[in-house]
């Protein structure tokens, strides 16, 4: 099935001579489960488009569906509680709160989810069942990033949008990371939109939407996924 539907998804940010024209007329199809990673130069518009998707933000003209609601016709309570219920974030600087144990900053998320799992179980999923009482600062960025990941898995999402979620980390750490974005994939089917400018990146996903100037080039079927190990 379908989990997200775009047609003719237009974004302008401002207006006549300082208008920016982000998002071209998109029409995207992202099936169900996959992991998809939008590929494309920075400026190119995939942040506007993943935060249209994800209900942060609103598209200019044209529709977004997830499943079969309709995210332009929703009221802003209803697009607040579609990302409360059905949707988790991972962003590039991890946005956790500093004054905050692991442990505290998933229950931020689980206290407020319909189903959510026990913040030790995320914690521990995301491999840091022995790190739930440390502060971020205790943590390294790539600890930090998977407190953000457990955070965003807790409330068990439909769909996870990340917008470049290893930019901040080397490589080795980064690998890490994408290999614990794929378990949640396999594990809780969560379909996976991921943005980044690395295309090494791409390597691991199902499909990779090449975008460039506001609009989709070209679309690929990644028939020989590479384990995130694989990845240079
Ligand atoms: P990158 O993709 O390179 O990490 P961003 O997506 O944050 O960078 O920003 C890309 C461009 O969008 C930058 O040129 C930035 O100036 C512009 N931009 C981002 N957010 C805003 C904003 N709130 N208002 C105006 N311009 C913005
Ligand atoms: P990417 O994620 O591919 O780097 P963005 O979606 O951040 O691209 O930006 C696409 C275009 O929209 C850029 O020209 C950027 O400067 C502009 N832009 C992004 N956010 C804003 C904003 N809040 N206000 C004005 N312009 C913005």
């Amino acid at each position: 099935s379908t989990a997200f539907r775009t047609s003719g998804l237009t974004k302008v940010y401002g207006s006549g001579h300082s208008a920016v024209h982000a998002l071209r007329g998109v029409d995207l199809e992202i099936p169900s489960g996959d992991i998809v990673v939008l590929l494309g130069p920075s400026g190119s518009g995939k942040s506007t488009l993943l935060n249209i998707i994800g209900g942060l933000d609103r598209g200019t003209k044209g529709e977004v569906y997830f499943r079969d609601h309709c995210l332009s016709d929703m009221s802003d309570a209803q697009l607040t509680r579609y990302r409360r219920d059905h949707v988790g974030f991972v962003f590039q600087f991890y946005n956790l709160m500093p004054s905050l144990t692991a442990r505290e900053n998933v229950e931020l998320v689980t206290e407020i989810a319909a189903d959510p799992m026990d913040p030790d179980e995320a914690l521990a999923l995301v491999g840091l069942r022995e790190r739930v009482d440390h502060f971020p600062a205790q943590l390294s960025g790539g600890e930090q990033q998977r407190v953000a990941i457990a955070r965003a898995i807790a409330k068990r999402p439909e769909v996870l949008f990340c917008d470049e979620p290893t930019g901040a980390l080397d490589s080795e750490t980064g690998r890490a990371v994408l290999q614990v974005l794929r378990d949640v994939n396999a594990e809780m089917g969560s379909t996976i939109l991921m943005v980044t400018h690395n295309a090494n990146t791409a390597a691991m996903a199902d499909r990779v939407i090449y975008f460039a100037d506001g609009g989709i080039r070209k679309v690929v079927e990644n028939r020989e996924k590479l384990s995130p190990s694989e990845i240079h």
